[in-house]
């Protein structure tokens, strides 16, 4: 089974794709831990060139580049796994590309996206998508300290965008995606997303 975790950054969502492996790993799974951009050697490379400040990308480019290494990532580590019988726990999929490039880059077609999003990944969906979701001000806050990279300096306004455009992916797909309160303890939160596992599975 492939379980996608979705939010802005500092939404807390890597804390929470920990977790759940580790607790899923405790229950004898075999888990797989991957993130996006990255996973994987290719993947990695291209995550390199999308996070530097000193780089200009076209907003086009950017969301080809982030589709490139995301089927990468399908075809060389997830899909393999998934054959094995392993659990795979995605630290971003493909709702980030409609949420920053769709939403926060405006480029918007949502009709377009699902369809190119299928075409990336050879048509692998998540059966289970957690968006984390806060506020900008408990976000940035969070991410006070860290170095930003390239997207992070897009300030306010882009990651409003990406947020509205999790909640209106989330209400147009709720069956798959679960919307949560990153505002709460990542214990809280942990628990939340084992009970709806449990219930969903
Ligand atoms: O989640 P993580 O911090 O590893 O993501 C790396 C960076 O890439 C973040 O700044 C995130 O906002 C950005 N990103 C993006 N578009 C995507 C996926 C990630 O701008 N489709």
């Amino acid at each position: 089974m492939l379980i996608s975790f979705e939010g802005i950054d500092g939404s807390g969502k890597s804390t929470q794709a920990r977790l759940l492996a580790d607790a899923l790993a405790a229950r004898g799974q075999q888990v797989r831990r991957v993130r996006e951009p990255g996973g994987a050697d290719l993947p990695e490379r291209v995550r390199t060139l999308l996070l530097d400040p000193a780089l200009a990308i076209a907003d086009r480019a950017e969301l080809l580049l982030f589709s490139a290494a995301r089927a990468q990532l399908v075809e060389e580590v997830i899909r393999p796994a998934l054959a094995s019988g392993e659990t795979v726990i995605a630290d971003r999929f493909y709702d980030s590309t409609t949420a920053y490039q769709g939403g926060g880059r405006g480029l918007a077609d949502e009709a377009w996206l699902d369809a190119f999003h299928g075409f990336v990944t050879g048509g692998l969906a998540p059966a289970r998508t957690y968006c984390i979701d806060v506020p900008l001000a408990v976000a940035s806050r969070r991410r006070a300290g860290e170095q930003a990279d390239r997207m992070e300096a897009s300030g306010d306004a882009f990651y409003q965008r990406v947020r509205m455009a999790y909640l209106a992916l989330a209400a147009r797909q709720p069956k798959r995606i679960v919307v949560l309160d990153g505002t709460l303890s990542p214990e809280a939160l942990h628990e939340q997303i084992l009970a709806d596992l449990d219930a969903f599975a």
